[in-house]
């Protein structure tokens, strides 16, 4: 199998309220558009992330906090469909995959969170890729929130290579501790991302790492509520450079922010279409 999707129908249904609206459209677009068709692409239902792992990530205050939270089970699910698609890849059961979810991650450091997040998808992931004995990561966070809880995560962590695309001004670079923050600036276009992601993954090229995340937000597009200005021939050409820098290695795309219907419905599956080798269609 090429590319695996892992999705519940929760995640449109009791997900955080500014997102849920995009993802039932959306898969049903995925499924209306023949590329789940076949075996190369197929979809799996998400699972609830290991309690014992995501208490691990987190801090014992943090677990306390999110105890009686309504977002809660849907967190752990969303955290278990970012881990259920990594597993597949690791098993070398799918090549690339789309997680689905239903809360984001990226806000959610150690002992906090905020911003649609409550647990740290990707972090929990690595923890459990971790146990199965991979240990280099790439992150590439291309919504333009800036990802202050990946970050809180990994800042020190010279393993996980951390991308972070942002709404943002300047731009730092860590080369011992592998950190990489580019600020587009509010408005940032197709031109300005496409070429400012192509260097990042320029830079990472020397860091050899055995897996990929990319946090999705589709809130860069110019109709969705985030700071960059993208249109839609900016998101193929995206994951066309990602998978270029992947060579063999494996991708795993997690959905982030965006609450536009429209946006959400185009984009979900030319993503995937481009990660199954379909594009163009
Ligand atoms: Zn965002």
């Amino acid at each position: 199998m090429l590319v695996a999707i892992t999705y519940h129908e929760d995640f449109g249904k009791r997900g955080f309220s500014v997102l849920k609206e995009r993802i039932r459209p959306s898969f049903e677009k995925l499924m209306e558009s023949g590329l789940v068709d076949g075996t190369d692409v197929q979809v799996f239902k998400a699972r609830p992330a290991p309690l014992e792992l995501v208490a691990q990530a987190h801090t014992a205050a943090h677990m306390a906090n999110m105890e009686n939270d309504p977002y809660r089970e849907v967190a752990m699910l969303s955290a278990g469909s970012v881990m259920m698609a990594a597993e597949m890849v690791a098993m070398g059961q799918a090549r690339r995959a789309f997680a689905f979810t239903g809360t984001a991650g990226h806000h959610a450091s150690r002992g906090s969170c905020w911003g649609f997040c409550y647990f740290n998808d990707v972090a929990i992931t690595i923890l459990r890729l971790r146990q199965m004995g991979l240990c280099r990561f790439l992150i590439v966070d291309v919504d333009p929130h800036f990802g202050d809880g990946t970050r809180d995560f990994f800042k020190d962590d010279a393993d996980v290579f951390h991308i972070n695309m942002h709404s943002g001004t300047g731009e730092e670079h860590d080369p011992i501790k592998n950190n990489y923050d580019i600020g587009l600036t509010f408005g940032g276009n197709n031109e300005r991302f496409l070429s400012a992601l192509q260097s990042a993954l320029e830079l990472a090229k020397d860091f050899d790492f055995q897996m990929a995340f990319v946090i999705f937000g589709h809130d860069s597009h110019q109709d969705d509520y985030g700071g960059f200005n993208l249109t839609y021939e900016a998101y193929p050409r995206m994951v066309q450079l990602i998978m270029e820098a992947m060579g063999d290695r494996g991708l795993v795309f997690v959905l982030s922010g965006g609450s536009c219907v429209h946006v959400a419905e185009r984009v979900i599956p030319d993503v995937i279409r481009v990660l199954a080798g379909r594009w163009p269609s």
